[in-house]
């Protein structure tokens, strides 16, 4: 069956960690705005002056959009909208790249509403039909409701979240918590998202400690007795002040601890035992988000030799 041609009528890309709470002004990407967070311990809206306690922001507006996929959209993730008209029995074939998102993107979750005309859009696939969108490429059929003569004809509303791609080896880690996230399977996605902040970590802490032991004794020493937690809550602040790095803010770091307890229980209980509720997930999601930008910043100061610290923006 041949696409038809698209012709939308409107097109949105949002990439916001949430919006401001005094003028609900959408703020920047996370990535963008991250690096004055841990700065200065807040963020400046730029429509209204107001400082912004960025954390709260995200949190609350991914809590807010909690269980859908869009409450992953101010974590890291995007969101494009797209109203298209449609006809009933025609396949439709939606280039993301065509509208914002780029060719490495990932689809963490879709959503296909009819506005009007009584029809919607489902997905289009062969015999074998994925669970996962793959690529950055939707197959559309225009579906009629109710009863009168065919075509129908109206618009449907198309919304997909995802995910840019990202060179950091702890990235791919991140993107299957939040695509375990999306489809609601939360104790694999809090686990996988611990280990996109272990491995974005860890290597920071290795560095400086081989600059005065030998390798080997300090290879020996993270794998075998240096826990995640002591990294995190002992050696990674005293590093951090050592350097006149700005520490990981409180909040996020206590957001990680209880992603940690909650990780512990599902690895030692197993999923079934221990219960993930959505807020668990999205809470340790925002930590784990948060984490990876943090060490994202830091990590170049940890990894060079200056011990004159991060500039303040
Ligand atoms: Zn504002």
């Amino acid at each position: 069956m041949a696409s038809n041609a698209i012709n939308p009528s409107f097109i949105d890309t949002r990439e916001a960690a949430g919006s401001c709470p005094a003028c609900l002004y959408r703020l920047p990407r996370l990535v963008e705005c991250a690096p004055s967070y841990f700065n200065d311990g807040h963020i400046i809206c730029k429509h209204c002056g107001a400082k912004t306690d960025l954390w709260q922001a995200a949190l609350s507006h991914a809590v807010a959009l909690s269980p859908t996929g869009w409450a992953l959209a101010s974590l890291g993730a995007a969101q494009t909208s797209i109203v298209l008209p449609m006809e009933s029995g025609k396949v439709y074939e939606v280039k993301l790249t065509d509208h914002g998102a780029p060719a490495d993107a990932k689809i963490l979750s879709t959503n296909y509403t009819g506005q009007t005309g009584n029809l919607t859009a489902i997905e289009w696939h062969g015999n074998s039909p994925p669970r996962r969108v793959v690529g950055t490429v939707l197959h559309l059929l225009a579906v009629p409701f109710g009863d009168g003569p065919l075509p129908h004809e109206g618009r449907v509303a198309i919304t997909v979240v995802w995910i840019r791609g990202d060179e950091s080896p702890a990235w791919p880690y991140l993107v299957t918590a939040f695509e375990a996230a999306a489809a609601r399977d939360y104790a694999p996605s809090l686990v996988f998202a611990q280990c996109a902040i272990e491995i974005s970590m860890m290597p920071l802490i290795e560095d400086r400690f081989r600059r005065h032991a030998s390798a080997e004794r300090v290879k020996n020493f993270m794998r075998g007795a240096l826990t995640y937690g002591y990294a995190l809550n002992v050696v990674l602040p005293y590093l951090c002040a050592e350097l006149h790095v700005p520490k990981m803010p409180d909040v996020v770091r206590g957001s990680l601890n209880k992603m940690r307890e909650r990780r512990n229980d599902i690895i030692h209980e197993g999923t079934k035992a221990a219960t993930v509720t959505s807020q668990d997930a999205i809470e340790g999601l925002c930590a784990a988000a948060f984490g990876f930008e943090y060490m994202r910043h830091i990590g170049p100061s940890l990894l060079s030799d200056s011990v004159s610290g991060l500039e303040t923006q």
